[in-house]
């Protein structure tokens, strides 16, 4: 049985990529940090599951700045195959908390590295880079040979452990690659980002259980993805036979007006009616319109979108509707 071990298993990524690899026969082990609670909602299913929690599936406490533990954790697990997604995943607040969003996002990264350096047996690994890395390129749309230009704390984060990520394959040849993502989306998205926000909103407005949304710039544009999709084409890199980085993106751009029409017009309502433009909702250093060019995944690893951006927002939309009740 193939091992896996995964940092950030309790968020959107992490409990895809779990159900993914539970499926297809593997051991899964996951770091979570302390908190406050013991809900984990996007694990709950699994974690409740006497068959798969504790037999298939084990979850492990560190912070990604717990480094000792850390490596005790990986010395024991012994995993084939290492998924890194943990991070503070979001773009804006990073500009709020640069300091953190580094220490977690960059030096983390390098930390971990380090210690499967030291193994005798190196498992693959795997970063969960992104496009924030390109910032505002002049190129469009933006591939592995984009000249990476971050404007954002979290992007210049993103950087520093793509760029280590391929030292650490280029200099001593390890297999580690980067997914650069693209922006993807699910009904387990947080709720402060803007395709949750507005799904939700939709959903709640709808059912009369809020008015309005507030939201920044709506031509802001983004290649937009669904979680489900990406986490199946981290799992192909590590099936390669070498080790190297791709794009993962749709390659459609879409407006933040489209998805609220998309939203909106699913529930039956104009989305003109119930939305707010406000200033402090728009990002210091907001990209130009990103879009990702996903050939190389497509031509190697094989992969594709499974659902267009309109499935995507209603399915979104209809997850949140049911739990709005
Ligand atoms: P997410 O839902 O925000 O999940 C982030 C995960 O990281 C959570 O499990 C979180 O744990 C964990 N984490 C954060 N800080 C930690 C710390 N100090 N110690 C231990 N764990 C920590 O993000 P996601 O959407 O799944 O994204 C996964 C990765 O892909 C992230 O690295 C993100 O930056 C990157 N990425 C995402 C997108 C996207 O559009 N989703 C695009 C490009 C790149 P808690 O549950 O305890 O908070």
């Amino acid at each position: 049985m193939r091992k896996a071990l995964i940092t950030g298993i309790t968020g959107q990524d992490g409990s895809y990529l779990t159900e993914l690899l539970l499926e297809k026969g593997y051991e899964v082990h996951g770091i979570v940090r302390r908190s406050s609670t013991l809900d984990r909602p996007r694990l709950k299913g699994l974690y409740q599951n006497q068959d798969v929690y504790g037999k298939r599936l084990f979850l492990h406490y560190a912070d990604l700045t717990d480094v000792t533990t850390i490596r005790r954790i990986i010395t024991k697990v012994e995993p084939d195959e290492f998924y890194h997604l943990a991070g503070q995943s979001h773009v804006g607040l990073s500009f709020e908390i640069p300091e953190s969003t580094c220490e977690v996002t960059a030096m983390a990264t390098l930390r971990i590295m380090e210690i499967l350096r030291d193994l005798p047996r190196v498992p693959k690994f795997l970063h969960a880079s992104s496009r924030e890395i390109f910032g505002t390129p002049s190129i469009s749309p933006q591939d592995e040979q984009t000249p990476v230009n971050p404007n954002s704390p979290y992007g210049v984060a993103k950087t520093f452990a793509t760029q280590m990520t391929r030292i650490y394959r280029e200099a001593h040849g390890h297999f580690f690659c980067n997914a650069i993502c693209y922006n993807h989306e699910s009904p387990r998205r947080g709720e402060n980002f803007v395709t949750r926000k507005v799904t939700l909103g939709a959903a709640r407005i709808s059912r009369g259980k809020q008015k309005t949304i507030s939201l920044g710039d709506l031509d802001a544009a983004r290649d937009w993805g669904y979680a489900k999709d990406f986490v199946q084409a981290m799992w192909l890199m590590l099936q390669q036979s070498r080790p190297d980085d791709y794009v993962i993106a749709t390659g459609e751009s879409h407006t933040i007006r489209e998805l609220l029409e998309t939203a909106f017009a699913h529930v039956g309502l104009r989305w003109e009616d119930h939305v707010i433009v406000e200033d402090r909702f728009r990002r210091p250093a907001d990209p130009c319109q990103l879009l990702g060019n996903p050939s190389k995944a497509r031509a190697e690893l094989n992969w594709q979108p499974t659902l267009t951006f309109r499935e995507l927002i209603e399915l979104m939309v209809d997850e949140d509707l049911e739990s709005e009740g």
